[in-house]
């Protein structure tokens, strides 16, 4: 057993490790120098017999694992949306671990359900979302996202809850998203037995935003065929391009037709924090659910991802169970978490979104996402400054899109010139960045959003591009 002054040291050497690698993450390699394979063979095939001393498993930690990590906390880590943990909220992590409270009941963790309720308030208010809505936390977009669209089947009040699906005459269900929608709603729509035939994909218009009039026309289309339209999923800030769907538009559209909302935010909403930036959120307050990730871009560490409802009974409807041996003392009054999803034991989230939202202050919080847009926008400048250099996408936050275009290249070559630079500077291990498809066109994609990046880190990566894409002219 680990107590006493055991425990002190070990935590003492965790610690100080943990300082370390934050004052420089950016002594490692941002994409390490393995291959598959190498960890599991710097590993034993079986399990110990014996219990070993923490100093030795954290010996083989900083030898094995350290070395084949991606270090998403690097400073020039640009790749997918860029993310990195808030030092306070890896304390909060700790001390989460420590209580280790399985949050289904309020009775089994008081303090964990009335701090998700707070925190979501604080954020609910924040975000500037109407003050009727509820917050509730999972882990990931994903997950979330799959809640509200189940939500949004049973309030189609088809008895699927408990007649099921299969062996009745039930018209098809559709879910309308677009070619940039996150591929989680199709996942979501083969869990709920949607089907991904009827994830109806519809076209965007040249800055890559869900187009109403084609929604509309759809809709009415499939409703005139029969067919039972079960959601819409708008997304502000999509994944590739950061493209904002226009949400007022659509809101209209799906209270016309008396069909769900859904607004993935996932990524892009927490900068509604920022005042001038509140206009992204415009129209939510017609949707009926809303995702923002705090793991994202508000420096909570994976996993904190946190759905927004209008309705919250919907969900309670869609998923309450009360199995006989969880109940203790009924608490008329408290919110018991294990009512609003797939889970019954919940990991004490909130503790790390309150650190971070304590530690920075609101404030701290926009600082930070004011100085990660403003370095996207000056290196977009930097691109369309430069010759044989485009921006392919609008910008409005911290993710450009872009590309070498030396004249003269068809689209091809245009593509494996790119590729290549991608993956000759990634593997310098001195910054990782990443490439999405727009339009058919290979775009080098390049996110900010880490708490360490400054306007060095930017340039550092910027010039690498140039000096490979040179050595291919
Ligand atoms: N929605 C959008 C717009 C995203 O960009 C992402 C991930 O990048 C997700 C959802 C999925 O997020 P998570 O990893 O939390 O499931």
């Amino acid at each position: 057993m680990d107590t006493g002054d055991a425990l002190r040291d070990d935590l003492t050497r965790v610690a100080a490790w943990i300082e370390g690698y934050y004052e420089h993450p950016e002594r490692y390699r941002v994409l390490p120098d393995v291959e598959p394979g190498d960890v599991t063979a710097a590993l034993p095939p079986d399990a110990p017999e014996l219990g070993e001393p923490l100093e030795r498993i954290l010996d083989d930690f900083e030898r094995i694992v350290v070395p084949a990590t991606t270090h998403w906390n690097h400073p020039r880590f640009f790749a997918y949306f860029a993310t990195s943990a808030a030092p306070a909220a890896v304390a909060a992590e700790a001390l989460a671990a420590a209580l280790d409270v399985k949050a289904m009941l309020w009775r089994t963790s008081p303090a964990a359900t009335e701090l998700e309720e707070v925190t979501m308030r604080w954020l609910r208010g924040l975000l500037g979302l109407p003050r009727d809505w509820t917050g509730v936390i999972y882990d990931t977009a994903s997950i979330a996202g799959f809640t509200a669209l189940a939500a949004a089947r049973e309030a189609l009040d088809l008895d699927i809850r408990d007649a099921g699906m299969a062996g009745r005459a039930l018209p098809p269900l559709r879910m309308y998203v677009t070619g940039e929608t996150h591929s989680h709603v199709e996942k979501a729509a083969i869990a709920l037995g949607v089907g991904r035939n009827h994830v109806v994909r519809i076209p965007c218009d040249e800055a890559f935003r869900m187009r109403p009039d084609a929604l509309a026309y759809r809709i009415e289309a499939d409703v005139a065929a029969g067919m039972r339209p079960l959601a819409i999923v708008a997304t502000v800030g999509t994944t590739s391009t950061t493209s904002v769907d226009p949400v007022p538009q659509i809101a209209a559209i799906a209270r016309r037709h008396g069909v769900w909302l859904h607004v993935d935010a996932a990524y892009a909403g927490i900068a509604a924090i920022l005042p001038e930036l509140r206009g992204l959120l415009a129209g939510v307050e017609h949707a009926h659910s809303l995702v923002v990730n705090p793991h994202k871009w508000m420096f909570v560490p994976m996993d904190c991802s946190v759905l927004f409802l209008r309705n919250e009974a919907v969900v309670r409807r869609a998923f309450s169970i009360v199995p006989e041996f969880v109940l203790t003392t009924p608490e008329p009054d408290a919110v018991n978490y294990m009512d609003y999803g797939l889970q019954l034991g919940r990991r004490f989230r909130a503790l790390k979104l309150w650190f971070v939202l304590r530690r920075f202050g609101a404030e701290g919080i926009r600082e930070r996402l004011r100085s990660h847009i403003a370095l996207a926008q000056e290196l977009a400048q930097w691109v369309r400054d430069e010759p044989d250099w485009e921006v392919l996408a609008p910008h409005p936050l911290s993710v450009v899109c872009f590309r070498f275009a030396p004249r003269g290249s068809d689209e091809a070559r245009l593509e494996a010139l790119n590729a290549a630079i991608v993956q000759a500077v990634n593997a310098t291990g001195e910054a990782f960045i990443s490439h999405t498809k727009i339009a058919g066109r290979y775009a080098i994609r390049l996110a900010i959003g880490n708490l360490r990046t400054m306007r060095s880190d930017v340039e550092h990566a910027w010039r690498l591009l140039k000096s490979e894409a040179r050595k291919r002219l």
